[in-house]
């Protein structure tokens, strides 16, 4: 039993996963002729099924590198293109795919080096392994480049190199001076080592003749020539009876019934160099003679391949073990424990500060509606009941526009959907410090993991979201009615609300420093806020508004002005409220209508307060008890070994790692069967009679 080419195509499955130097090529056969000499009727007689690429336009471009794997314990027959990760029963689909492959190659270009690698697993096929080429031809034709010819002979070149053995197909009813393939192969193989020689069309040749050309003197091969007649049956043929539509059988009956009706030129019962069973039969021995001889030297490249793996782990990588999975649940662990510190970091206390934050804002803007409203919208004098500065509560407390003023205020504020707000901010805050952990962590580089991750929490959080919202907005409710500020909340309230009344003061005065900046200068924006201001009191009448030109300045600057006008006086108007706020009358909740700035700053403060605690059970703790388990869901358990390999190669430090890892890995075992292939051989040596031995 042919063993060792078994093995030995085993072993070059495996390297050609290491990723394939040409020291690690095990010997296949190569099969080359011109087009048309019958190189596919050849091939697929020893298949025994029609698959390869049919028609006249160059439909074979790429090299085909096709692996036959015997089956004995199996009934069925199938092909597999490994690189595809396709498998099928059905030889047309193969054929087809072949084809699309192949005529993927654009007419421009007609061949590649690029092989297609097809395996055929059958009970019905030898151990081989064999590469097809393009077929060599004549003449170029219409739309093929000029150096097509050239190229097709350089592919093949490159293919027939040793320790390939060759074979050299050419037609019976085409002189064999003629005959490419067999000039192609003395090129590489001038004293006919390593050739075989397969004459096709016999029957289209007088059997003298015939018989002639096999026993040929002027092109010695040591392997000899194999005569044969591979034409396909016809279909009616291939389902007779007893041939289970095996194209091998077909051929070889019909070679037989030929053969034998001329004994004396081919011998009784067909001789051993006639016959497609007998070149399969040769075709075995000779590449597992081959296999055999290169054992040495393939054993000794893979050592040494082995060796350069093993030295780069070492200095590299310091002999330090790595795994796809021990990579991911390591950058998991020190995920979640990154996460686990964040949760000692975040909670009530944060939470309040980012609602205060937010909740400020909104009475900003409450204040500067109802307070410092003072409307300069255009150029016009200011209407007689307009706010002014003069109007802002700086005196009569007592006055009812005053409390009215504040209840509506207090009432916009708790009304203004805190329940939504407080949920939101907080759910995008914990969000952010999420994408903040990861970029600190190594997901950072894996945008699989970054996106499992983000996702993971935003469901979290978006599940939670309507209830917590509802929970907290329910919570607040009392304060839509009444709300009870205590002494020691005003004076906390008074003291938070003149920071954020500086933080806007600095604000405005930033904006107004940055509008002199855009208009060219202090005095040129002074120049244009004293024309806003005898516009807005009258003092000049109103032509030429709307017009570029009014005072001398362009619209564009006129808008600029009345944009600072309204800065300074906003400026002003904060000052002026910075020092009610500071003042005695504002140290005493009683005067709450005198300080609506410190009342609402404390409502605020108790919003936040109850907001929070609701947030905390209703969202944070939930999802400080879910996220590391979804995490575990997402990165853990639920993913297949390919999704696993895929995250850990995205980091290109680690794929590399990986990658030198499994090379090794895989050199260590390819070196483990090919030491006990030697020994095996040791044992079952024989006495030798060679790989150019002509059975
Ligand atoms: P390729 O271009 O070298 O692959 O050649 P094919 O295998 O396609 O064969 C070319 C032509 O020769 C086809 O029409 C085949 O039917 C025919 N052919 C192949 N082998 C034989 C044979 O042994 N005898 C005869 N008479 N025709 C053959």
């Amino acid at each position: 039993m042919m063993i060792l080419t078994k093995k030995m195509i085993e072993i070059r499955n495996i390297l050609s996963k290491v990723g394939q130097s040409s020291a690690l090529t095990l010997p296949s056969i190569v099969v080359i002729g011109s087009q048309s000499s019958g190189k596919s009727s050849v091939l697929e007689a020893i298949v025994g099924h029609e698959f390869l690429p049919k028609g006249s336009n160059m439909v074979t471009r790429r090299p085909i590198e096709l692996t036959l794997v015997n089956t004995p314990d199996t009934k069925s027959e199938y092909g597999e293109f490994p690189d595809l990760g396709l498998k099928t029963t059905d030889f047309t689909s193969i054929q087809r795919t072949l084809t699309d492959l192949n005529l993927a190659v654009p007419d421009t270009e007609c061949v590649s080096d690029d092989p297609i690698r097809l395996s055929i697993y059958s009970p019905n096929v030898p151990d081989l392994s064999l590469i097809d080429l393009p077929g060599y031809i004549q003449v170029v034709g219409q739309n093929q480049p000029l150096q097509l010819k050239q190229k097709i002979t350089e592919l093949c070149d490159k293919y027939i190199q040793p320790p390939n053995v060759i074979l050299a197909i050419s037609a019976a009813d085409v002189d064999l001076a003629n005959s490419t393939a067999l000039r192609a192969s003395r090129r590489v193989d001038p004293r006919g080592e390593r050739t075989i020689g397969v004459i096709t069309k016999m029957d289209l040749v007088d059997p003298v003749r015939g018989a002639g050309i096999l026993s040929d003197k002027q092109y010695p091969l040591r392997l000899g020539y194999v005569g044969v007649v591979t034409r396909a049956p016809s279909v009616q043929a291939l389902f007779k009876k007893g041939t289970g539509g095996n194209l091998t059988t077909v051929i070889a009956k019909n070679e037989n019934s030929f053969f034998s009706a001329h004994p004396l030129e081919f011998g009784e019962g067909s001789g051993s160099n006639v016959g497609t069973l007998n070149l399969r039969k040769k075709l075995m021995h000779v590449l597992e003679q081959t296999m055999s001889a290169s054992l040495q030297s393939t054993h000794d490249a893979i050592r040494q391949e082995l060796e350069e793996a093993t030295y780069e782990f070492k200095v590299q990588y310091n002999d330090r073990p790595l795994s796809a999975e021990s990579y991911l649940a390591e950058s998991l662990d020190a995920f979640k424990h990154s996460f686990k510190q964040f949760t000692t970091e975040f909670g009530r206390p944060q939470m309040q500060e980012i609602l205060k934050t937010e909740l400020d804002q909104r009475v900003l803007d409450l204040l500067a509606l109802r307070y410092w409203n003072k409307p300069i919208t255009d150029l016009s004098p200011p209407p007689p009941e307009a706010d002014t500065l003069a109007d802002l509560p700086k005196s009569d407390p007592d006055n009812l526009y005053w409390h009215r003023q504040l209840d509506a205020s207090t009432s916009a504020l708790t009304k203004l959907g805190v329940g939504r707000m407080a949920t939101s901010a907080v759910a995008g805050a914990v969000q952010s410090h999420v994408e903040r952990l990861i970029a600190q962590s190594t997901f950072a580089n894996h945008p699989f993991a970054r996106e499992a991750i983000t996702n993971a929490a935003s469901n979290i959080l978006n599940e939670r979201f309507y209830s917590t919202s509802d929970q907290v907005e329910n919570c607040v409710k009392p304060y839509k009615f009444e709300i009870d500020i205590e002494d020691r909340e005003w004076s906390n309230g008074r003291e938070h609300v003149s920071g954020v009344l500086k933080t806007e003061l600095q604000a405005c005065q930033g904006a107004l420093a940055s509008l002199e900046n855009v208009v060219g200068g202090k005095r040129k924006l002074k120049e244009v806020m004293t024309f806003v201001d005898k516009c807005r009191k009258g003092d000049i009448p109103i032509e030429g508004e709307g017009r570029m030109g009014a005072g001398g300045f362009s619209a564009a600057l006129l808008e600029k002005g009345r944009e600072a006008v309204f800065l300074r006086d906003r400026a002003d108007i904060i000052n002026m409220r910075l020092l009610a706020v500071k003042s005695r009358q504002c140290k005493d909740l009683k005067n709450k209508y005198y300080c609506p700035e410190v009342f609402l700053d404390a409502a605020a403060s108790k919003l936040a307060q109850t907001a929070v605690l609701f947030l905390n059970v209703e969202l944070l703790s939930e999802f400080y008890y879910n996220f590391p388990r979804e995490l575990d869901m997402r990165l853990g358990r639920h993913l297949s070994d390919d999704d696993i390999e895929r995250f850990a190669r995205e980091d290109p430090k680690i794929k590399r790692h990986l990658e030198v890892i499994r090379r090794k890995e895989m050199l260590e075992l390819v070196l483990e069967k090919m030491e006990s292939l030697r020994q095996f051989e040791g044992r079952t040596e024989k006495p030798h009679r060679g790989a150019g031995e002509n059975k």
